[in-house]
């Protein structure tokens, strides 16, 4: 697989705008589907390395108190009837979205731990460093249509970290959110309410605020193709019945979807969303994705159980649907094609990675502010780890 993407991109090598800096024509990336079918690439099974929480006031804590426990109505006969919009605007404790975090919070567990990491010596010396969520826009960058990417790529200590950047698009985007847009986020986090306790055996309370500054974040260990993984992702619950306890397949995602009442409207659902949902759940290891279908009054009347494993089935036999296969192959493309392009090792050096659907993914080399993401106080204490160099050249040199 990383053969044929070396061959791909050297059949593709293109001149790019001038206003990089890196030597020579500027690589790219395309990222057609049809280039990236072929054999599912090696994927480790994800193990949980370690977890860490945000309070309500998204401050960090290196333990589980944010875990909540997976709680769904009794199947009585009745479905749920779950409001989402109770409590909007009044009970609701949205996060500060303007605060740029980078991959802060993950550093800080990182920095605590990085003394006992499994592999091996130098394990972390040769794996790449992200969000979960920013690997789930790269799996899906081969079927997306509306929303490109920037993605900031330091190299530091033979470890490449990656941090997504919010394109002008996006933050525009955001920062002219339709009012339903900004109630329809809050319904999402508030059927987590109703799905969740605070407590293993107790029941939902529905009552409180929803608070989006907390959240628990379960750190893996994985491997694309050659690439060691060092990830972290928010988990919503976990099920403390599941058949195993060992995380993450005891961990449950929940998501909210618009009811559907035609075939069209399902076949859309298993192409676009099921895509998304699959894409996030699979490279964590979570096994299920619960989804409450909502009514146009902003109810959940039904449940439906959806095992990432069979998420595939519903567009196996869809000229227009997606294939795992594609995805996972493009990333691994990916992460092969910045780990070239990503030469020289020092985190005050970023090289962009910037993508728009119908179009290959660029780069351009940077130097600290503005893109630099990587905090003094990372780099100071990893650096300080080190036995210092010798203050005079050695004979041999
Ligand atoms: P997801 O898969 O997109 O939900 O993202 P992750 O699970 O990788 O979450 C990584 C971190 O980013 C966590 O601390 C989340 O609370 C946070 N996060 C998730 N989505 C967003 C978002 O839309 N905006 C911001 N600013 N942070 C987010
Ligand atoms: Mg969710």
């Amino acid at each position: 697989m990383d053969r044929r993407g070396t061959k791909r991109r050297g059949e593709n090598i293109e001149v790019a705008e001038p206003r990089n800096k890196l030597p020579g024509p500027a690589p790219s990336m395309p990222t057609d589907p049809a280039l990236y079918s072929g054999p599912f690439p090696f994927y480790r099974r994800p193990s949980e390395l370690g977890c860490f929480s945000l309070d309500a006031q998204r401050q960090y804590h290196g333990d589980a108190q944010a875990l909540r426990y997976y709680s769904p109505p009794p199947t009585n006969g009745q479905g749920p009837n779950f409001d989402l919009r109770d409590g909007y605007p009044d009970r609701y404790q949205p996060r500060d979205e303007e605060i740029r975090e980078g991959l802060d919070h993950l550093l800080r567990w990182l920095l605590d731990h990085r003394g006992q990491l499994e592999g091996g010596p130098g394990w972390l010396a040769g794996a790449i460093v992200t969000w979960r969520g920013h690997l789930t826009k790269l799996l899906t960058t081969p079927y997306e249509r509306q929303e490109g990417w920037q993605l900031a790529a330091s190299p530091f200590q033979g470890t490449l970290y990656l941090s997504e950047v919010e394109t002008p698009a996006a933050r525009a985007q955001r920062l002219a959110r339709p009012p339903l847009l900004r109630e329809l986020m809050y319904m999402g986090y508030k059927f987590e309410q109703y799905m969740c306790a605070d407590k293993p055996g107790s029941s939902p309370d529905p009552s409180g605020e929803v608070n989006t500054n907390v959240a628990f974040c379960s750190v893996l260990r994985s491997r694309l193709g050659n690439h060691p993984l060092l990830f972290s992702g928010e988990v919503d619950c976990i099920d403390p019945q599941a058949p195993s306890t060992q995380p993450p397949t005891c961990y449950v995602e929940l998501k909210t979807s618009k009811e559907m009442h035609s075939p069209g409207q399902w076949r859309s659902f298993y192409r676009h969303k099921l895509l998304k949902w699959w894409a996030q759940s699979f490279l964590l290891g979570i096994p299920n994705v619960v989804a409450g279908f909502r009514n146009p009054e902003g109810f959940i009347c039904s449940l439906k159980t959806f095992p990432t494993m069979e998420m595939f089935e519903y567009v196996r036999n869809d000229r227009d649907g997606w294939n795992p296969s594609v995805c996972m192959n493009f990333c691994a493309a990916f992460l092969s094609f910045a780990q070239n392009t990503v030469v020289q090792d020092d985190p005050r050096l970023v090289y962009l990675f910037s993508w728009e659907p119908g179009s290959p993914v660029t780069v351009s080399k940077h130097q600290d502010a503005p893109y630099a993401f990587l905090p003094t106080w990372y780099v100071e204490a990893v650096t300080q780890d080190l036995p210092s160099p010798p203050k005079t050249p050695s004979p041999k040199n």
